[in-house]
C-alpha cells in the first residue's frame, strides 16, 4: 500500500477515490462522477498526528467519523495500543479518520475534552463526541466501538 496516498470521498456521489499524496495539491476529480473532490473530506491512510492548532481542521471539521487518541509516550497502555490504532486506521480507511494526539505536547485540546490522563479514546461524528473511554481497550473493543460510528 501506498503510505503517501488519502482517500477522498466524492461529496456527489459517495465514491471513495484515492489520490496519491503528491498530487493532493492538484485539482482531483472524480473517479466515478469526474466532478471535483473536495480535499476537506480526505481520509488519511493511517492514523495522523494532530496538534492543538490544527484540532479544528483535522478533527472538528471533518465531515466524516474521526476516532481521536489521546497519548503519551511514557505510558505503557498507550504504547501498546499504538500497533492496533495504526492497523485499525488502515482497516478503516476511506470510513473513519484516525487521529493521534500526544497530550502532553497539546494541553488545549486535552483541557477542551477533559482529558485526565492517558489513553483517553473519543470517538467523533461531525465535530460532537459520540462516545468515550478512559484507558486502554482490546482490539475486539474497540472495533465493537468504531463500527458504531458508521
Ligand atoms: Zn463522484
Amino acid at each position: 500500500m501506498n503510505q503517501d496516498s488519502i482517500l477522498v470521498g466524492c461529496a456527489h456521489c459517495g465514491a471513495k477515490n484515492r489520490v496519491p499524496g503528491n498530487r493532493v495539491r492538484e485539482q482531483a476529480v472524480c473517479g466515478k462522477c469526474r466532478r471535483p473532490l473536495s480535499m476537506a473530506n480526505r481520509y488519511p491512510d493511517g492514523a495522523v498526528d494532530v496538534i492543538d492548532r490544527d484540532f479544528n481542521t483535522q478533527i472538528l471539521a471533518f465531515p466524516g467519523p474521526v476516532f481521536v487518541f489521546f497519548w503519551s509516550p511514557n505510558c505503557g497502555y498507550c504504547r501498546r495500543m499504538l500497533p492496533d490504532v495504526d492497523t485499525l486506521a488502515r482497516d478503516y480507511a476511506g470510513r473513519i479518520k484516525f487521529a493521534k494526539v500526544l497530550l502532553d505536547q497539546n494541553p488545549v485540546s486535552g483541557s477542551n475534552y477533559a482529558v485526565q490522563s492517558v489513553p483517553t479514546l473519543i470517538f467523533m461524528k461531525k465535530g460532537r463526541q459520540v462516545d468515550r473511554v478512559t484507558g486502554a481497550l482490546p482490539r475486539m473493543e474497540l472495533d465493537r466501538y468504531l463500527s458504531r460510528l458508521l
